[in-house]
């Protein structure tokens, strides 16, 4: 059992539309197809981990008010911070040359 998100009536997981106020449930009239819906006038892309990752193509977005594939961001637990690529001129990138540099100096004074 579930409860309908606008009139709150429990009705049957698998019901495709409310008995009590008839809001559409499943998409397409599948059961196996949830519709998941936006609560008040905010989107439901704005809590969708796909508009998050920014791989949404749909044309409702950043708008939905209904969809089918939504996915809650605070279901798959934060959105992991995009890390920048390490810059080239950091400690792990240069110390290697400097090494280099510093053997290379040194063959240089024992040889002369
Ligand atoms: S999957 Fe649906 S809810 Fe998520 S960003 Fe795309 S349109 Fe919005
Ligand atoms: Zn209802």
């Amino acid at each position: 059992m579930a409860l309908c998100p606008r009139c709150r009536y429990l009705v049957e997981a698998q019901a495709i539309r409310c008995g009590h106020c008839g809001l559409i449930l499943k998409a397409y009239g599948h059961p196996g197809i949830p519709l998941h819906r936006a609560t008040g006038d905010t989107s439901l892309c704005l809590t969708c981990a796909y508009h998050a990752d920014d791989s949404c193509t749909f044309p409702q977005r950043p708008l939905a008010q209904t969809c089918t594939i939504y996915q809650s961001v605070a279901a798959q637990g934060s959105v992991a911070p995009r890390q920048s690529p390490p810059s080239p001129w950091g400690f792990k990138q240069v110390w290697p040359w400097l090494g280099l540099l510093g053997v290379s100096v040194l063959i240089v004074w024992v040889v002369r």
